[in-house]
């Protein structure tokens, strides 16, 4: 039986590690898929185009916008990105889990789209570990990396919009429990109603035929 793959959302402060702990749980797990923005922002310093993102005009976008091809977009601290839709319905359809990393505005349109989408919201274990990690990080300024923590105290607002809430402490150990969520949710009797009528249909099958 081919079973429709999940969306997973991930999201968090930015500096938290969400892309880290994705790479790894990617590389460590194969039924996950990673849908790939598209940006009006620049590319970071070893960002590829079509990698990390699809760097777009302002123009492209707004014409992805009103022509539907954006599962959700958002604007951030100044620019603009969106979920292009075709690719991940048509990974769900392989069967493959999905990953939309992306911030919370778009996050909560998901869930209103798509009511089984997997909402984990990512968190460090302290903000000052935060606030080392975006500055450790440098590919933004000073100014750019205010912008993002002040962006963060507007995020913390729509934690409990969420279904989890992750810790990045240990990186192994919150790969491991991420992919316990999508493990446990996968069992989830709303999302298996086909294996429920099967059993229901073969117990019944078995119960008249003696
Ligand atoms: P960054 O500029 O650091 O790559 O991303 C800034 C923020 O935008 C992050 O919180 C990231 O998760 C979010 N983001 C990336 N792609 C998308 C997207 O397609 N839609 C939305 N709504 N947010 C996104």
């Amino acid at each position: 039986m081919n079973k429709k793959g999940l969306v997973l959302v991930i999201s968090g402060f930015s500096g938290v590690g969400k892309g880290t702990v994705v790479r790894r749980l990617m590389e460590k797990y194969k039924n996950y898929a990673l849908s790939v923005s598209v940006t009006t922002r620049a590319p970071r310093e070893g960002e590829v185009h079509g990698r990390e993102y699809f760097f777009i005009s302002e123009e492209e976008f707004s014409a992805m916008e009103t022509e539907g091809r954006l599962m959700e977009w958002a604007g951030y601290v100044g620019h603009h990105y969106g979920t292009p839709r075709d690719y991940v319905v048509g990974r769900l359809e392989e069967g493959k889990d999905m990953i939309l990393e992306i911030e919370v505005q778009g996050a909560l349109q998901i869930k209103k789209k798509y009511p089984d989408a997997v909402l984990v919201f990512m968190a460090p274990p302290s903000i000052e570990a935060l606030q080392e990690r975006l500055k450790g990080r440098g590919t933004e300024d000073e100014k750019e990396v205010e912008k993002r923590l002040r962006r963060a105290v507007e995020e913390a607002e729509d934690m409990e919009s969420y279904d989890y809430l992750l810790i990045n402490e240990d990186l192994e150990t919150c790969v491991e429990e991420l992919h316990q969520i999508v493990r446990c949710e996968h069992q989830r009797t709303g999302v298996n109603l086909e294996m429920m009528s099967r059993i229901k249909n073969d117990l019944k099958r078995f119960v008249e035929g003696e």
